[in-house]
């Protein structure tokens, strides 16, 4: 039989031993805590010479401390040489110290001067400079002055001429899957820019050049044959001719269909469950295309993954998109029945993390959780809220909250009632996704009935995409605190008369609104065929399909930088979004002026520099010439 522990009597007996040996060591933990901040304060202000008060507080707040060790004099000056080599230690090893913490947590923290702009700074005034300097990563001058620039700096940092070029803040996008982007099968190659079955061979007979033969070069979602002017996936014989050492898979939207060559169709047709293939190369979609999606996971390695996520990063800076809040993947199966969306939940950012522990990032991350609970206990909801931070991480890597899906009645029935609840309690920011005309009605009301026992006002909660809300529902979901994230996703397919969203009434209603491409299975990434669509309403075919809801260019940069800041929230709201003192220095150069080129020349803007942290993480080289 057990004896119970006498808890009781135990804690009696420990406790004057760990009073004695607590009292002496709490002391100096305290006496080391107090003096490592004023030494600390005393070094600093001395090296500068900022603050005389603060040194002779300082000093004598030390003297102090020591008096009070209760110790001999040899002990207390024994004591000061220990502590002030303890000191002298973090200094000259930040990578291991508190006071280091900030400057060495996988941050890029560059110093980088940059002259000679048009430097459209999206602050408060809508203020354009030509000079800005970023110190350690952070904007520490913008103006006109090259001079007071470098005032900034104790050693001159690398200055580059922009000759005249376009800047902007590193875009935000507030709604997209790049975590997903980073774990495709395959050498992944995004056909977004593709405009023809011809920019296709070219755009993957360059990415073979770049990789083993035999890797599998793949296009998973992100396009479609609506921009090629062919209007059709490539033929088996133009991949061969296009890629003949090397098998490709080239499939869209969330299941296909889809299109190989003949490595491809050899490796497929030698899998354990091949899916049909036609002799010229076609996959049809939904089934066929989930049996070679899947034959490809399959292959899928832990260090491939880490790969596509450095891929992911660097197709992101090169069009300009630096920081990204990822909205999850639907949970995968390891079926057939997986699409381009599915992934496991709960391994996905792993490759991510990794690489940014381990490597470096070079965009930043922000992640909401997509959960997709089946009943009312929504225990993934449940279990999410118990145990993960919100908003939590550093500059590169944050967590954010919920979405973009929290249940199958995603819609508004009783289990998303209920997971809608959990989350207000919590006090989480929520995200949900709506599509039709009516999803983002029930959705609201749920908010408004959750609203009426729980305030949702200072949560942020979010309704995305909504093609079709009407300025009613505009007003509803402004009057508990809430926001919309538009994308312009119906360029690819989209048909009138009346695709959405409708941009310009969003922003006369005045409720807080940013744009996420949604990029990676229905939508591009790139930012610059979204502005195209929400500037002109025109889709892939040319085609108005928005008539009367186009914004300017102006506006449209405002949603991708300043506007997006709402939708980050927490710490990053006061760091991203905008060029100014104290803000993370994220800054794209363009090459081409985003104010004056023709409309559809908008679909070729790209960086030429992208700097992140006042580090180059994307260069050109037009700006060497
Ligand atoms: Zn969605
Ligand atoms: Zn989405």
């Amino acid at each position: 039989m057990c004896r119970k522990l006498p808890a009781y009597q135990d804690n009696v007996s420990a406790r004057p031993r760990r009073k004695f040996l607590g009292g002496r060591l709490q002391r100096f933990k305290m006496a080391s805590l107090v003096f490592f901040v004023h030494i600390t304060t005393l070094i600093s202000h001395s090296y500068h010479r900022t603050n005389i008060h603060a040194i002779k507080t300082s000093w004598i707040h030390l003297k102090r401390i020591m008096s009070e060790l209760k110790t001999s004099w040899l002990q207390q000056v024994r004591t000061g040489v220990l502590l002030t080599a303890l000191t002298i230690l973090l200094f000259i090893c930040p990578e291991n110290s508190v006071y280091g913490a900030t400057k060495t947590d996988g941050a890029l923290r560059g110093d980088l001067i940059l002259r000679n702009g048009e430097i459209h700074t999206m602050n408060e005034g809508g203020e354009v400079s030509s000079v800005i300097g970023i110190k350690e990563g952070i904007v520490v001058y913008v103006g006109e002055s090259e001079t007071e620039a470098l005032d900034k700096f104790k050693v001159i940092p690398s200055i580059i001429d922009l000759q005249g070029h376009l800047a902007i803040p590193g875009l935000i996008d507030c709604h997209n899957h790049i975590v997903l982007l980073g774990n495709r099968p395959g050498y992944h190659t995004p056909l977004e820019n593709a405009y023809s079955v011809a920019d296709v061979q070219n755009t993957y007979s360059l990415r073979a050049s770049n990789v083993h033969e035999g890797s599998f070069i793949t296009t998973i979602g992100g396009f479609h044959p609506n921009q090629f002017s062919e209007r059709r996936l490539p033929t088996l014989e133009e991949l061969d001719e296009a890629v003949p050492n090397n098998p490709a898979f080239v499939s869209y939207s969330f299941a296909g269909p889809a299109t190989t060559n003949s490595l491809g169709k050899a490796f497929f047709e030698s899998s354990a469950d091949p899916p049909a293939i036609s002799a010229n190369g076609s996959i049809t979609s939904g089934l066929n295309n989930g049996k070679a999606l899947l034959a490809l996971r399959k292959q899928l390695t832990f260090a491939d993954r880490k790969r596509g996520v450095h891929d992911a990063m660097a197709y992101a800076v090169s069009v300009g998109v630096t920081t990204h809040l990822d909205q999850g993947a639907f949970p995968a199966t390891g079926t057939p029945a997986d699409g381009a969306a599915n992934e496991d939940l709960y391994a996905m950012h792993l490759p991510w993390l990794s690489v940014y522990d381990e490597e470096g990032g070079i965009i930043r991350l922000r992640i909401n959780f997509l959960h997709m609970d089946d009943n009312i206990e929504v225990p993934t909801v449940q279990q999410r809220l118990l145990n993960t931070f919100k908003l939590f991480g550093n500059d590169m890597v944050r967590t954010g909250g919920i979405g973009e899906f929290i249940t199958t009645d995603y819609a508004g029935g009783p289990f998303f009632t209920a997971a809608a609840q959990r989350i207000a309690a919590a006090g989480w920011r929520l995200e949900v996704h709506s599509l039709t005309g009516t999803d983002f009605q029930t959705q609201i009301q749920t908010y408004e009935s959750i609203n009426a026992n729980n305030s949702v006002e200072d949560l942020r909660w979010v309704v995305a995409h909504v093609p079709q809300i009407t300025p009613e529902y505009l007003q509803r979901l402004k009057r508990l605190g809430g926001g919309v994230n538009l994308s312009g996703w119906q360029y690819l397919a989209g048909t009138g008369p009346q695709a959405g969203p409708p941009f310009k009434d969003i922003l006369t209603s005045g409720i807080p609104a940013g744009i996420g491409a949604d990029g990676m299975q229905i939508a591009p990434l790139n930012p610059w065929i979204h502005a195209y669509y929400a500037t002109t309403g025109k889709n892939a075919l040319g085609q108005q399909i928005n008539p009367g809801q186009q914004i300017s260019r102006q506006e449209l940069l405002h949603l991708y930088t300043r506007a997006n800041q709402w939708f980050l929230g927490g710490k990053d709201e006061q760091l991203l979004g905008s060029l100014e003192v104290g803000r993370l220095g994220d800054v794209v150069v363009l090459n081409d002026d985003y104010f004056t080129v023709p409309e559809e020349q908008l679909k070729e803007l790209r960086s030429i520099l992208t700097v992140v942290g006042g580090k180059i993480v994307h260069d050109d080289g037009s700006l060497a010439a």
